[in-house]
């Protein structure tokens, strides 16, 4: 089946550096981003969602503080993005104001995306952003990325922020058009890949040597990104985003490759909530809870009547019925001693509960599968 950009949901693009910046004047091409606020615009008008994962921070901010030498120290790179993100943010503020469509800056950290709690929040604010209609505009913290922890390229960033908000596609725009079965710089003959079912080791070869300079990024990063996002049962394209308007035109241009998941994202999540945590607690919940549960919806804290063992927001917990049957797993939205006090406690009491306002579900429906039930 031909995949098509255009009926994606919920998209991340991620910009490569080249595209957006003229690194030597360290400025930002506005008539390029011009060309993609408009793309943008169009396919939120369209219903679909839209994240950004934008480079640029460095090539940007070396020119702007005259950095001349080509391979940047860690500490030049860092004032470099420093100086640069905020020229970056505020072009793509402009460029997006003038479709009435507002951006909102996050800035991640590869802990951000890795440790469970950060992870989560991180989750959140982007979705909340999201649901009110904004664009997020994402990049590594590079300021604060020391090398160790630090992803460098925005290939993967932008994978695993595809990952953690069940994007259902994923587009990698660059100055490379798709993978080549050998890299074409040094083999010219070397036969284009229009579609890709499984990274086999075949293929993983294919990816040769990283490219110099600092957007680092290259085939290497690009494979591992596909192995992210496949896992997580996102498609992802990698097509040449160098001509005005790439993204509306990604589905009529010659050139780009796609990696097709076996599942959905949804299915993928819901596969790994099910058979991959070791849940650590139990909730039990009531027969109104239950019928809820089986019709698709989220665990109310009001339909929990126990609460055992102890986890963290976002841990996997098992969620039994008054007979101690095992009904559902899912991914608890509190701790345990907040899931303790809320216990049987309507939502729009959360706040007098636990003295904030939490999230109205124990467990939203997203993070919850319910054995036999009608999970959708
Ligand atoms: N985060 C880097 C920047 O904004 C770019 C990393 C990459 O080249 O992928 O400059």
């Amino acid at each position: 089946m031909t995949q098509l950009l255009s009926s994606a949901r919920r998209l991340v693009v991620k910009i490569g550096s080249a595209l957006l910046a003229d690194e030597r004047k360290g400025l930002v091409r506005t008539r390029w981003l011009g060309a993609l606020a408009r793309d943008v615009a169009e396919l939120k008008s369209r219903g679909t969602q839209v994240v950004l994962v934008s480079s640029g921070a460095i090539a940007v901010g070396r020119g702007l503080l005259g950095i001349e030498r080509a391979r940047l120290r860690l500490e030049e790179k860092q004032a470099a993005a420093a100086s640069g993100q905020i020229r970056l943010a505020h072009a793509y503020q402009a460029a997006l104001a003038r479709h009435g469509v507002n951006v909102a800056q996050v800035l991640l950290t590869l802990s951000d995306t890795e440790e469970r709690r950060r992870y989560l929040n991180a989750r959140n604010t982007i979705e909340t952003l999201l649901r009110l209609g904004a664009v997020p505009v994402i990049n590594e913290n590079d300021t604060v990325a020391t090398n160790e922890i630090r992803y460098g390229d925005n290939d993967r960033l932008a994978a695993r922020v595809a990952a953690m908000i069940t994007a259902d596609t994923l587009a990698l725009f660059s100055t490379v058009d798709g993978l080549y079965a050998a890299d074409p710089r040094k083999h010219p003959e070397a036969k284009f890949i229009p579609e890709v079912r499984a990274l086999t080791p075949e293929i993983l070869a294919m990816a040769g040597d990283a490219p110099p300079g600092y957007s680092s990024g290259g085939m290497v990063t690009k494979l591992e990104a596909a192995r992210v996002a496949l896992g997580a049962g996102c498609r992802m394209v990698i097509a040449d985003g160098r001509k005005p308007h790439a993204l509306r035109d990604l589905d009529k241009a010659p050139r780009k490759t796609w990696f097709v998941p076996e599942g959905t994202p949804r299915a993928s999540r819901k596969h790994w909530i099910a058979a991959s945590l070791k849940p650590a607690g139990t909730l039990t919940v009531d027969d109104g809870a239950l019928r809820a549960l089986r019709e698709g919806k989220s665990l109310l804290p009001a339909g929990v009547t126990k609460v055992d063992g102890r986890f963290d927001r976002g841990d996997a917990v098992i969620v039994r019925d008054g007979a101690g049957r095992e009904v559902a797993r899912g991914l608890v939205a509190y701790a345990d001693a907040d899931a303790r006090r809320l216990a049987g406690h309507k939502s729009r009491e959360i706040q007098e509960v636990l003295g904030y306002r939490g999230r109205d579900e124990m467990i939203h429906r997203d993070d919850l599968v319910v054995l036999d039930g009608n999970d959708r």
